[in-house]
């Protein structure tokens, strides 16, 4: 496998298209040039290949998770009260995305819907909720996990859109559990994007899934075996916004993209698959990123309807 990566990281380097993410300032301070992709396996093994420890934040690759802590605290049914499964074919951060008439947001993987699903987290204080969001994010990836909080207060300070967005649920009744603030909402919101990884961690991150929420090298559960199926139906349906039904025809595995220039794919029972790369298409997805998996979905036949 490692020889492969190392061809792909060869191949795909001169790709320059693309641009940083810009909207979030300090995410338009990453290299273009980082590149990087991993590979875990159920199984524990990892193949790693270009700048596979260099540091990035999570973005929107946390929404999967942080949706997986929310289903543990309240069940299939609450939750899906709150925040709906249907894919939007709209923009990650579109802003009228809330179903007609039950004003759910459509699903949790676009900002509307993470906003929803994690103000209705448990716990008591605003520090013990994301005490336990970082306890979670250690679990997947089998060692603590920081914030960058240069990351964080750059979008705390610019998020006006997800601010709006916010006033939004608040308004139609919502957004989280009684009590829960606008402010303290978004913050956890923010803090849980600006959560640090590398390419390797996610790719371990990916491999929990894969392996039915157990880490493969700590052993440790992650999540609920009985979730996980809920994380990669979502993650195949809208993981990837407005390209996931191309997504979905063209890679076939379930997937979730971040801003910052992380996708991760499960190959279910088999591995996770991750690349980092900061240039990004025009809908938000790292222009690399798509293209190795897209390669390593043909070569090795991975697709979910492959026959
Ligand atoms: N923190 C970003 C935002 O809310 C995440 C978006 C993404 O990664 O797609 O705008």
């Amino acid at each position: 496998m490692k020889p492969v990566l190392d061809e792909l990281i060869g191949r795909y380097r001169p790709v320059t298209e693309g641009s940083l993410a810009a909207y979030i300032p300090e995410l338009a301070r990453a290299n273009p040039a980082d590149f990087a992709i991993a590979v875990a396996t159920t199984d524990g093994e990892v193949h790693e290949a270009g700048d596979s420890v260099r540091e990035f934040t999570l973005q929107s690759l946390s929404k999967p998770f942080v949706y997986g802590l929310t289903l543990e605290d309240h069940g299939r049914e609450r939750l899906r009260a709150q925040v709906g499964v249907e894919p939007t074919g709209d923009a990650f951060n579109s802003i009228i995305e809330l179903e007609r008439h039950s004003h759910r947001p459509y699903n949790p993987m676009i900002n509307s819907g993470a906003i929803a699903v994690t103000s209705l987290l448990k716990g008591d204080t605003a520090g013990g909720k994301f005490e336990r969001i970082l306890e979670l994010f250690a679990r997947y990836v089998g060692k603590p996990v920081r914030v960058d909080e240069q990351v964080f207060a750059s979008e705390r300070a610019t998020g006006h859109r997800n601010r709006a967005i916010a006033h939004l649920l608040r308004n139609f009744g919502v957004l989280g559990e009684e009590g829960v603030g606008i402010d303290e909402a978004l913050d956890l919101y923010f803090r849980q994007c600006s959560i640090l990884t590398n390419t390797r961690d996610l790719a371990l991150m990916g491999a929990t899934l894969a392996n039915g929420g157990v880490q493969p090298l700590t052993r440790e559960r992650a999540i609920a075996r009985e979730y996980v199926r809920d994380l990669l139906s979502l993650m195949f349906s809208c993981g990837m916004y407005d390209a996931a039904g191309e997504w979905a025809y063209t890679v076939g595995l379930p997937a979730k993209s971040g801003v910052s220039g992380g996708i991760l794919a499960v190959v279910p029972g088999r591995m996770g698959i991750a690349v980092y790369s900061p240039l990004l298409d025009s809908r938000g997805h790292s222009v690399r990123g798509t293209a190795v998996c897209r390669e390593l979905s043909e070569r090795f036949r991975l697709h979910a309807f492959e026959a």
